[in-house]
């Protein structure tokens, strides 16, 4: 098996580097401890992706016709690495880039494309993602949130809750049930897809105090509040096919293990420079967290190798998605244990990591489900 990368590929890592280095102030590690919806990473994210989408690096995986590259399967991965090795200084904006901008592409109107994708493209769009609700998390079909069809669109009435970036988004890419006409659908089919403008009247953004940052997570409140026929993606019974297409370009692709790694290499350090080194105890549990990264690291390119050789999306990335959460609660764990002060303040780069670790198995939905999937399609 070749682990190696090619020469075309390491080039490509250095231009990311390069401009990673050029672009990310000597401080960045203290703006990301404040959480990427925080009002200071959500400003640095607007020069950040400007100056990505300036060097051809904010999009390079969308196809030409919106602006993109087309760039093969392995450099989108290489970007990912080393974006989320720096701690993901897109903050929200990651969302549009991976999986909102795709949505559209496939299943926007002409009108929705040229309205929603040029902002993307030029890094200055805050989305909100819409679909948990008090009552419907993991069971995301259980949602209530009311689309009562008006004259001319929908009149939406509901709330949703964990909302990221609600405070800042521009729009929200919002689930909402239909209620049941006669003859008409149900369930699944009943969900509608509305690119929802946060500025309607109606919408009240109330945030939730949170250990993983500041700003980051909302409750959504919806009181009548009118959305265009204009503004719903696809068609009313085509919203979860579309869920699932949004989903799957969430949750593959999140190198996590990489920042994880970053953060042990950093620790590794702190502990040889205050002696702490020589311990086995210490070497024993660093080793474990270290194979936690690299076993996340090894399942991810499995699934990656497999997108790029045209594979249907497998449970194998179920698997690497475990393994991910695995690797960040690994590495949280031993610095909790060893150098408790790096959460006190001593290391920004570890309260960051902290951050993003606690949330790791729930946000992007619960990593429990992944293990479900995992077993039905393996064991079963
Ligand atoms: C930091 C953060 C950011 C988030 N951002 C957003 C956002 O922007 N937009 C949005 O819509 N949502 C967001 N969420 C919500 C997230 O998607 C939900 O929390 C997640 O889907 C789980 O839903 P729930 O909280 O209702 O938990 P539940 O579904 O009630 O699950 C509770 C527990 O039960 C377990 N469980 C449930 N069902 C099963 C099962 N079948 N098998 C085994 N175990 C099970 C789960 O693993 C979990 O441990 C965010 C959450 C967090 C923490």
């Amino acid at each position: 098996m070749e682990f190696g990368w090619t020469v075309d590929q390491d080039a490509y890592r250095a231009r990311i580097r390069a401009v990673l280095d050029r672009e990310l102030p000597a401080d960045w590690d203290s703006i990301a401890v404040h959480g990427p919806g925080s009002d200071a990473q959500t400003a640095f994210s607007r020069h950040f992706c400007k100056a990505l989408a300036d060097e051809g690096l904010l999009i390079p995986h969308w196809p030409a016709e919106h602006g993109g590259e087309d760039s093969p399967v392995w450099h989108q991965f290489i970007m990912a690495e080393e974006i989320w090795a720096a701690g993901e200084p897109r903050g929200p904006q990651y969302m549009n880039v991976n999986w909102v901008g795709p949505v559209l592409m496939r299943y926007g109107s002409d009108a929705q494309k040229a309205k929603f994708l040029p902002p993307i493209r030029a890094g200055n769009a805050i989305w909100c993602q819409g679909f948990s609700e008090p009552s419907a998390g993991s069971d995301l079909a259980a949602l209530r949130t009311q689309a009562v069809p008006a004259d001319g669109g929908y009149r939406v009435t509901g709330a949703k809750v964990w909302t990221s970036y609600a405070g800042h988004a521009d729009r929200c890419f919002l689930l909402a049930r239909v209620p049941p006409r006669e003859g008409g659908a149900v369930g699944k089919a009943g969900i509608v897809i509305l690119l929802t403008d946060m500025a309607s009247s109606g919408i009240q953004v109330k945030q939730i105090p949170a250990l993983i940052g500041e700003g980051d997570i909302h409750e959504l409140f919806f009181d009548d509040v009118f959305v265009p026929d204009d503004d719903r993606l696809g068609a009313e019974g085509q919203a979860w096919e579309i869920i699932n297409f949004a989903l799957q370009n969430e949750r593959v692709g999140i190198p996590r293990y990489e920042f994880s790694r970053r953060t042990l290499d950093r620790a590794v350090a702190r502990l040889k420079a205050d002696g702490r080194w020589i311990d086995p105890v210490v070497q024993d549990r660093a080793g474990r967290a270290l194979m936690l990264c690299e076993a996340a690291r090894m399942l991810v390119y499995k699934v990656v190798d497999g997108k790029a050789q045209g594979a249907a999306p497998d449970a194998f990335g179920s698997l690497a998605r475990w393994a991910v959460v695995r690797a960040d609660n690994g590495v949280n764990d031993f610095m909790t244990e060893f150098l408790p002060d790096g959460l006190l303040g001593a290391d920004p780069l570890q309260q960051a990591h902290h951050q993003r670790a606690i949330a790791a198995g729930i946000a992007s939905g619960a990593a429990e489900i992944q293990l479900n999937l995992a077993a039905r399609r393996f064991l079963e």
